[in-house]
């Protein structure tokens, strides 16, 4: 958008006024795929507050109808052609492999010299000591991030607990934090804005995790790596799915999950499980997946991986986390969830989580750099209870009110939650639905 074009409509406006209408300008016309030129024509006044409550109405006309609240967050418009990713390089082969010297002859590493033979290997004292010689950020290093890996000796890092959002009702969950960075890219990444390593992480050093597992377990506790990374994403070259089932063997008591959004199961299949490993996948209709998660399993190739775990005796997770509103939405989730109740019975899932699309203020210039063809910024998208932004509370509520019915058409029994919701909400939900299947899995609620 050119900004020349708006100062000359409206010259008596100072810099923060023409940002302000710039970036209201860019989305109007990105949202209902119009010109610019278009939006500033049919706008009749020239006094700033008028012309801002007429965009406004134009970009939030589901908050303006409902009189929600608009506190609008409108950052400068900043878009670079070079910083968009190249959603067409799906294959994952990383050119260089840094090997701390700890693990140098781990098995791990092996593995990748292995897998990945035409990369270069080089051995680094620390991650930490090549990161700070190397103090690579922003959206050009991690659109090359897939090119690099680090196979580390985990020292510090091993659990935490899950922080979800300030507000929020948590869900009690812990967090195996085996690894960080991701081989795929889904256009909500939060990783995107979190992630300050250029290049993708694996600990060689699994059984000291085990080891300070002893002194973290709780029992009953819900576990799982998928937090900072795909859980199953390269599971073939690390078989770490095989070492965690043999060692959570011997901790019945503990429920751990494995997240994906991969159909990268052979090695899961493999195992002897004593009936605690819990392995879920996110779910979104083929369309926000054709859109949104890029590299990743298609839905139907997840939910046939779900349906061989739940033959092998696996509980089977669902997280339809981010949900994304829009034009025809009820239709698309309605079917992903009857093709996922068409292959796995119902008390094979442990649980399901439901959570609409949030993400911090930063990561929005991000995924307007590096998806500019992006559909997910164009919806109503306003700071929330915890300063992220989401869609209008009115909004979300009806879209978990409709996702509860669609479920209740399968069970009433399955445990579901919201993830990184607000009291009320959860309050709502319960009385408007009379769902007792709204469970909080940790307590917090009742
Ligand atoms: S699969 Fe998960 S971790 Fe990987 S890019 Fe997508 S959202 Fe991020």
């Amino acid at each position: 958008m050119q900004i020349h074009k708006i100062t000359s409509r409206f010259p008596d406006f100072g810099v923060n006024k023409i940002q302000e209408i710039s970036r209201f300008v860019y989305e109007i016309s990105k949202r209902e795929k119009i010109l610019p030129e278009k939006i500033l024509n049919n706008i009749s006044s020239n006094n700033f507050e008028a012309v801002k409550k007429e965009l406004l109405k134009k970009r939030f006309p589901y908050v303006f109808a409902h009189n929600e609240e608009i506190k609008p967050y409108l950052p400068k418009l900043k878009l670079d052609s070079t910083l968009s990713f190249d959603i067409n390089n799906s294959e994952f082969n990383p050119k260089k492999i840094l090997i701390e010297k700890l693990a140098i002859n781990s098995c791990l590493a092996k593995r990748f010299r292995t897998f990945f033979s035409k990369a270069k290997f080089t051995e680094i004292v620390s991650l930490k000591s090549f990161i700070k010689d190397n103090r690579n950020s922003g959206i050009a290093n991690y659109n090359k991030r897939r090119d690099m890996v680090f196979i580390t000796n985990e020292k510090y890092d091993f659990f935490k607990k899950c922080p979800c959002t300030k507000g929020a009702v948590g869900c009690g969950y812990n967090i195996f934090n085996l690894g960080f960075g991701c081989i795929f890219d889904c256009t909500y990444c939060y990783l995107q804005e979190y992630n300050n390593a250029p290049g993708i992480i694996f600990p060689a050093n699994i059984d000291t995790f085990f080891e300070e597992f002893k002194n973290y377990k709780k029992p009953k506790m819900r576990i799982g790596t998928g937090e900072f990374s795909d859980s199953l994403m390269l599971d073939n070259v690390t078989e770490y799915s095989l070492s965690i089932i043999e060692f959570f063997n011997k901790h019945k008591d503990v429920l751990f999950e494995f997240k994906t959004k991969s159909s990268n199961v052979g090695a899961i299949l493999k195992a002897r499980h004593s009936g605690n490993i819990i392995v879920s996948w996110s779910l979104n209709p083929q369309k926000i997946i054709d859109k949104n998660e890029f590299f990743t399993a298609t839905l139907g190739e997840r939910l046939g991986s779900a349906k061989k775990c739940s033959q092998a005796g696996y509980k089977i997770g669902f997280h339809f986390d981010p949900v994304i509103y829009f034009k025809g939405w009820e239709r698309e989730y309605e079917r992903t969830i009857d093709s996922l109740f068409s292959r796995i019975k119902p008390r094979d899932i442990s649980w399901i989580s439901i959570g609409t699309f949030r993400f911090k203020p930063e990561l929005k210039p991000i995924i307007e750099n590096r998806f500019p063809d992006n559909e997910i910024l164009d919806e109503e998208l306003l700071p929330g209870f915890d300063n992220k932004l989401r869609y209008p509370y009115g909004l979300r509520y009806n879209m978990y009110k409709f996702l509860l019915s669609v479920f209740e058409k399968y069970s009433r029994k399955i445990p579901i939650y919201l993830c990184m919701e607000e009291t009320s909400m959860w309050q709502d939900l319960k009385s408007a639905c009379k769902v007792n299947h709204l469970a909080h899995l940790a307590c917090g609620l009742r």
